[in-house]
């Protein structure tokens, strides 16, 4: 079983090169996901627009999804109501649906080769619980159509609906799709990493990993962590939540699910494959993430007959009002725009992202900018996960500290080099990987991740491989011995 997802088998794309010198630009977007590069697809015709990636255009959590493009997402229209109320939870379903309109549209319009397929959406639930009706009893309002329903697969279950009118598609070819159309209009950086940025009279200087700057009049932020560029501009309005994915051969079917259970679980078809995701913890939960992945592995064993060929684990952002952040930063910095915490949905809400700041950026009336915005109005159900997730970051960071000399799992340990805390990893062949304990970002202690042989930070989600290279954010720096930040 190969430990990558299926998304990235196959395919051949241009790379893009490193940016090795100093620009200006009217417009920067960091971050090439379904945000940024939908962002892109909306500026294309503006002015001067550049797009940067640290990696390869589509590569982050983009490149790890399932895929599917529904608004059947769990209890999310109960979960917002509580939080904020009926209307709102009615703007996010008919937002969802116009996303998923905004897709088929850039599908057709641009001819993007990304396998687009109907697929009806189940949601499901294998307990005796209310929170179904409460669904239905959204959708009825709403005059949504659905019907109660039988899953088509024999996973035991006590109760589900679906709808019809959605979809599910190859998300690194539809960015991939889109790269090649934007290409001759935006300039496209890829390996150019932006570390921190300054202001200059009313210009944004960002400068990059390898000492170039870039100056632009404004700045859209899409590195779905986003990074510390300015005092207070990271929200701290944000949870980070792990998942766990699988494919294996199966016959094509014409449906996807999800429940709405302790233990989440989600099945998608792709071609001859079955994609099964879920088994979902907060990042801050600090648990062996081998367990975990083995829960989906089983799960999966039991239903179905075909071995696994590819796993994989990522986490994603949640907000916590259960509504992604779409937004101009703030009053003193009109010209920054974010978009993030996409809560498990960021095909559909990456989409609608795009063309929500470019709207904001060109002072184009959006009827959704106040529903995505950073600021808005204030909810207890909000605060208290704000309490809730922050509390647990904190307790993390302790955990971490003092939990330093744990032998996490046989080949892996935590020793002094120079009185800097060091994680150790012994590979197959017995050499020592030696790196920093430290996560660059926010000092908290890295865990080792038995699944993917990576070094990740439980407080805020930044992940290394055995020898320190950064694979993801926030961090912007690796944790390489000779690198002491
Ligand atoms: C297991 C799983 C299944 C999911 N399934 C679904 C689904 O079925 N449907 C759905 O709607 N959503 C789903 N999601 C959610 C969805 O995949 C994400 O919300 C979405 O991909 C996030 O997109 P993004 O553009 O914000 O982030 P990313 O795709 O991570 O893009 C951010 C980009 O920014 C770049 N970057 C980061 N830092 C920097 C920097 N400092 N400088 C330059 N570039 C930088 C990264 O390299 C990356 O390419 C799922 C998520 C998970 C975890």
């Amino acid at each position: 079983m190969k430990q990558k997802s299926i998304w990235t088998n196959e395919i051949n794309e241009k790379i893009y090169p490193e940016l090795k010198e100093n620009i200006n630009c009217e417009i920067l977007i960091i971050g090439g996901g379904m945000a940024g590069i939908n962002t892109a697809l909306n500026l294309k015709d503006n002015e001067n627009v550049v797009l940067i990636d640290k990696d390869k255009i589509g590569y982050g959590v983009t490149s790890h999804t399932t895929g599917k493009l529904t608004y059947l997402q769990g209890t999310v229209y109960t979960d917002i109501q509580k939080a904020h109320d009926f209307n709102t939870a009615k703007r996010y379903l008919e937002s969802q649906k116009d996303a998923i309109k905004m897709v088929l549209d850039n599908i057709k319009k641009y001819n993007i080769d990304c396998d687009l397929e109907k697929s009806d959406s189940y949601l499901f639930t294998t307990e005796e619980d209310k929170r179904l009706n409460n669904e239905r009893d959204f959708l009825s309002k709403t005059d949504t159509k659905f019907e109660d329903a039988k899953l088509p697969v024999d996973i035991p279950y006590k109760d589900a609906i679906k709808v019809e009118d959605t979809y599910v598609f190859h998300p690194l070819k539809y960015v991939i799709g889109i790269k090649e159309i934007i290409k001759d209009k935006v300039k496209i950086y890829e390996n150019t990493t932006a570390i921190d940025m300054d202001i200059k009279k009313d210009k944004y200087i960002i400068k990059t990993k390898n000492g170039n700057t870039i100056t632009s009049n404004k700045v859209i932020i899409t590195t779905h962590y986003p990074f510390f560029v300015l005092p207070g501009l990271m929200p701290v309005k944000l949870g980070l939540n792990q998942s766990y994915a699988l494919a294996a051969k199966h016959k094509n079917e014409k449906w996807n699910a999800i429940n709405i259970d302790k233990e989440i679980y989600s099945v998608r078809f792709y071609k001859d494959n079955i994609i099964v995701g879920g088994f979902s913890h907060d990042l801050s939960d600090n648990i062996d993430y081998k367990k975990e992945e083995d829960k989906l592995i089983n799960f999966y064993n039991n239903y179905f007959k075909d071995k696994p060929e590819e796993v994989w684990l990522t986490h994603d952002l949640k907000s916590h009002d259960h509504i992604p952040i779409i937004s101009r930063l703030n009053k003193n910095h009109p010209n920054i725009f974010i978009a993030t915490a996409f809560n498990k949905w960021g095909m559909t809400n990456g989409v609608l992202a795009g063309k929500i700041i470019a709207d904001l950026v060109n002072n184009v009336e959006n009827k959704y900018e106040t529903l995505f915005k950073l600021d808005r109005p204030f909810s207890v159900e909000k605060t208290k996960n704000f309490i809730t997730s922050n509390f647990k970051i904190g307790k993390t960071y302790i955990e971490t500290k003092l939990d330093k000399n744990k032998d996490f799992y046989n080949k892996t340990y935590i020793t002094n080099i120079d009185d800097h805390p060091c994680g150790v990893y012994i590979d197959e062949k017995g050499k020592k990987h030696v790196v920093r304990n430290t996560c660059p970002h926010f000092k908290c202690s890295l865990i080792f991740n038995n699944a993917d042989k990576t070094w990740d930070c439980p407080c805020h989600g930044s992940r290394f491989d055995i020898d320190g290279n950064l694979i993801e954010g926030p961090s912007v720096f690796d944790i390489k011995l000779k690198e002491d930040k």
